[in-house]
């Protein structure tokens, strides 16, 4: 076991992408192996916080005292057999999608941040580009082997109901508390997942590393598809670009992926990066769409670009992927702009200011020109991009140091109609700190009692 006692060295584990300041650990500790992990658990009962890679944005990793428990030694990378693969919670999302490469099979979840450890999604239910259809992390985790804060150990398999006790590795049970919560009908990471009748799985996925640790995670995998149809769409207005949502949306022979949107300010900021981003664009959108089967490629191919040709897009202007090169390339371009916001945070020593919000597919239109109405001309600025598909955008603000009230107060309004409309105030990336007040006014007091009887069990 590895003891790190220094505040240097304890330093860099207080920070993760959210650029959260005033963490505090007497020290931090990276075991082995299960022993080591389950004997600290044991016999230290002060506080504990699960360290992953850092990339998350709510400070969730990041505690005020205790200790931090990193299981960044729990490294090691299975084989993909049957569909399924076991691996340790550290390995980061770029290692497993650089192995699947070379094997027939494909993990859907793709937050986006290649940095991210399997743990830490797992943790936060990470979705990402692809989850308008393939939907989040959850969908594909078949077990967890899991340690919990006092140290017992439990295998959670998909499958097993909440309405069975789960019963511990040393023969002890946990029954499931009753409760009167149940989660929103919208991609929703904010909070324990409770349904009636779910799996115990469910629970400690987005538990937001409060339930357990994993050590060790099975995945599911699917057969890997042969290729992606992949495109950045240009739009002269950004409403041209909400308009065409529903539309696509509502075909039965389009089955697009990815539905990520850029709007007129995101587009601005890319432009440092890329210059040819066309110049009378104000809104940009990446789609793609998988191809299992090579031999359909050129049919689906022209269905899309017949299907483009009448919407208000700058067709001729928009890019389309020829090859693997270009579809990674798109990638890095959805990528860049939460790492250009990210970048210029750190550099301004300014904390993250960003929203994770969703709603139910019919506020989608309303949802659209309430942020327009709301945050443009203010003289705020900031940027809009993310999950267009899901209904669930990233609204980031970048207030100068004169404009952190006003950027408050805007905050506050928007997170207020969001749950007016029973939206949520973060579908993917947790509660963590940054949200904590948030998700008080989400659930209210009454719900919060309820999911502490959850904690507490
Ligand atoms: C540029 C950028 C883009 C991003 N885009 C997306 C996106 O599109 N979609 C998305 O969902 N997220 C996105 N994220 C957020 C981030 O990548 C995810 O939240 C990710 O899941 C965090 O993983 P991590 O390993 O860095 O976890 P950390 O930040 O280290 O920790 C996150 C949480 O996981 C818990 N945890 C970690 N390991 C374990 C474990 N073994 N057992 C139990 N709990 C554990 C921690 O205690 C903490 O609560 C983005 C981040 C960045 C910087």
């Amino acid at each position: 076991m590895i003891r790190k006692t220094s505040k240097e060295s304890i330093e860099p584990y207080l920070r993760d992408a959210s650029n959260y300041s005033g963490g505090k650990a007497e020290e931090v500790l990276i075991p082995e192996n299960v022993d080591e992990l389950v004997s600290v658990l044991k016999s230290d009962l002060r506080p504990v916080t699960i360290a992953g890679a850092g990339t998350g944005l709510t400070a969730s990793r990041i505690p005020s005292e205790g200790i931090i428990i990193s299981l960044e030694r729990f490294n090691e990378l299975g084989k993909a057999t049957n569909g399924k693969i076991w691996l340790g919670p550290a390995v980061t999302l770029v290692s497993l999608q650089e192995y699947l490469n070379k094997t027939n099979y494909f993990y859907p979840p793709n937050p986006t941040e290649i940095n991210a450890s399997i743990g830490g999604t797992l943790a936060t239910n990470a979705s990402g580009s692809r989850s308008y259809k393939f939907g989040a992390t959850r969908n594909f985790v078949n077990a967890v082997d899991c340690i919990l804060a006092d140290g017992r150990r439990v295998l959670v398999k998909r499958g097993h109901k909440i309405t069975e006790p789960l019963v511990l590795e040393d023969g002890s049970e946990i029954e499931f508390p009753e409760i009167k919560y149940i989660s929103p009908n919208c991609k929703n990471t904010a909070g324990y997942y409770i349904q009636p009748g779910m799996d115990w799985l469910d629970l400690f996925i987005g538990s937001d590393g409060t339930l357990g640790i994993f050590v060790y995670i099975c995945l599911k995998l699917l057969p890997r598809p042969d290729d992606f149809i992949s495109g950045i769409l240009f739009f002269e207005k950004e409403n041209f670009c909400w308009e065409l949502i529903p539309k696509i949306k509502s075909t039965n022979y389009l089955s697009p992926c990815s539905l990520e949107y850029f709007d007129r300010f995101s587009l601005e900021l890319l432009r440092e990066k890329y210059p040819n981003i066309p110049v009378q664009a104000e809104a940009a959108l990446f789609f793609e769409e998988d191809i299992a089967d090579q031999k359909n490629y050129d049919f689906i191919l022209e269905t899309w670009i017949e299907y483009l040709t009448d919407k208000n897009i700058l067709l001729d202007e928009s890019w389309f992927a020829q090859d693997q090169k270009d579809i990674q390339a798109f990638h890095k371009f959805r990528h860049q702009i939460p790492m250009l916001v990210n970048e210029m945070n750190s550099r301004l020593g300014r904390e993250k200011m960003g929203t994770d919000m969703a709603v139910p597919d019919k506020y989608f239109e309303e949802m659209m020109s309430f942020y327009e109405d709301t945050l443009f001309g203010k003289g705020l600025p900031y940027v809009i991009f993310g999950h267009l598909g899901d209904n669930h955008l990233h609204i980031n603000l970048l207030p100068d140091s004169s404009q952190q009230k006003l950027a408050q107060s805007l905050y506050d309004e928007l997170v207020k109609k969001i749950i007016s409309w029973k939206g949520t105030v973060s579908a993917e990336h947790g509660i963590g700190k940054k949200k904590k007040k948030y998700f008080y006014e989400m659930v209210g007091e009454k719900s919060i009692e309820n999911l502490k009887k959850i904690k507490n069990t």
